[in-house]
């Protein structure tokens, strides 16, 4: 009996014993917070420090530079004199736009040079032949354009033209004008080569201060007639789907390289190889991008300088030189983070520059970080451009058919279309003819914002331009 309660005591002593040691080895955390209920604190966020560009070992390889021709060439560098005319009767008919086309002639590409007369219309047709009084020469006005020798009329092919810029596909075309649709798309190819030089002539040493850059998803077929069947094209489509690549200055609303492709390194680089080249040597304005990746080495590339950099250690070999951007080159992305089809988050990212920087150069617009100017594009693409409108059956789908379809929207867009925001003032206003108020703005076309033209080009004029062989 006895040793039981002894027994029991002890349980007791050693239970109690237990509890008060675990009492003070183990603080609970109630025994610290008086407040168990009150939430934590928030952890302080942690702030990656922006890591700064390291720079590349080797030039990124750019295969537009490698097998680049010069697309400017130059003209010889004595030009001929100019000749006036001392005798005979005044000339009436303007021969300024024009110049001898004879390779052999010493005259020839020089334009406005006075080297050249007109001679009438030989056989009462519509274009007026010219007369090159140094070689002798006799051309019509028409030749180097889409115009000439061709038997169907001016006014039906430059309507043809106007409605595919303005985004009728090409057997629609065909059936408005009642034109075979072959006719109508070697018109098209004609066309846009044509175009592609004129614009290469006219945009050249453009100064830009911000170059917006984006990737439009265009669903291309590389269905013709006969040629893949329909499956077969699908297939095709779902491995390769395709891009259209613009890039603009959000300015002027000026297209400075339009381009279709797949989404990779060697196409970012070929477009930003095109803007490299129609921007004046040192101009290098500040780049807005989404976050495709591949945009920094393309930048780089072509925005790019090699850098030795300072010794780090007293002993051992100095380090190897860094290809780096430019000092002055500023390149701003647009994250946009998509959930479900849904933009769930933009956010913006400084690469090459500071964020002072590129606010400042951005502040003089009042404007934010943003891509907006060429998203708000692509919808003009789509309703310009028939090959990538959705849901389109359009003849000229292919890779091709759509790069000519680009060239023809870019010189329409750059010289023929005015923009709502661009319009200038009038020195006076302008009294119209009927009882409307008077005019108080001009119309203006991105090319004319960026100084490259002092007018807004008619369709018909820009076809008739007889582009000449150097600037
Ligand atoms: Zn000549």
């Amino acid at each position: 009996m006895v040793s039981h309660l002894f027994f029991y005591q002890l349980t007791l002593i050693a239970l109690v014993w237990l509890c008060v040691m675990l009492q003070w080895v183990w603080p609970s955390d109630s025994a610290a917070c008086p407040t168990p209920l009150a939430p934590p604190p928030p952890r302080p966020k942690r702030h990656r420090a922006p890591k700064l560009f390291a720079g590349l070992t080797t030039k990124p390889p750019c295969d537009a530079c490698e097998h680049a021709t010069d697309p400017h060439p130059q003209a010889p560098s004595a030009p001929p004199p100019r000749i006036a005319l001392t005798r005979g009767r005044r000339r009436h008919v303007d021969t300024s736009m024009h110049f001898c086309p004879n390779p052999d002639c010493t005259y020839r590409g020089w334009v406005g040079w006075g080297n050249l007369r007109a001679n009438g219309h030989p056989s009462g047709g519509p274009w007026r032949q010219l007369l090159c009084v140094v070689c002798r020469c006799y051309f019509l006005e028409t030749l180097g354009t889409l115009l000439h020798g061709k038997r169907a009329s001016v006014d039906l092919i430059v309507r043809v033209i106007a409605c595919l810029a303005e985004g009728l596909g090409i057997r629609g075309t065909a059936r408005v004008f009642e034109v075979d649709p072959n006719t109508v798309l070697q018109w098209l190819v004609e066309a846009a080569e044509q175009l592609r030089a004129f614009s290469q002539y006219f945009l050249h040493d453009v100064r830009v201060r911000q170059v917006q850059l984006d990737e439009l998803f265009a669903l291309l077929s590389a269905v013709k007639e006969g040629e893949v069947s329909a499956a077969e094209a699908i297939e095709r489509l779902e491995r390769s789907p395709q891009w259209v690549w613009v890039a603009m200055d959000p300015e002027s609303k000026l297209l400075l390289a339009i381009d279709v492709g797949n989404r990779t390194l060697a196409m970012a680089q070929r477009v930003v190889h095109q803007v490299a080249q129609v921007l004046a040597p040192d101009c290098a304005p500040l780049f807005l991008t989404d976050g495709f990746r591949e945009y920094l080495t393309a930048l780089l590339t072509h925005y790019g300088h090699w850098v030795q950099l300072p010794r780090r250690q007293d002993k051992g070999p100095s380090p190897k030189p860094r290809w780096m951007p430019l000092p002055g080159l500023l390149y701003a992305q647009v994250v946009k983070t998509v959930r479900r089809r849904r933009l769930v988050r933009v956010s913006h990212r400084v690469v090459f520059g500071s964020l002072e920087a590129v606010q400042q150069v951005l502040a003089a617009c009042g404007w934010q970080i943003n891509t907006a100017f060429v998203e708000r594009l692509n919808l003009d693409l789509r309703q310009h451009v028939a090959a990538i409108g959705r849901r389109v059956a359009t003849l000229c789908k292919g890779e091709d058919g759509v790069r000519h379809q680009l060239s023809l929207f870019q010189t329409y867009h750059n010289f023929c279309l005015p923009h709502a925001s661009l319009h200038q003032p009038l020195p006076q206003p302008l009294p119209t003819k009927g009882t409307g108020s008077a005019k108080h703005w001009r119309p203006s076309t991105p090319a004319m914002a960026a100084g490259l033209t002092d007018h807004v080009w008619s369709l018909r004029e820009v076809l008739l331009y007889r582009v000449p062989p150097w600037p």
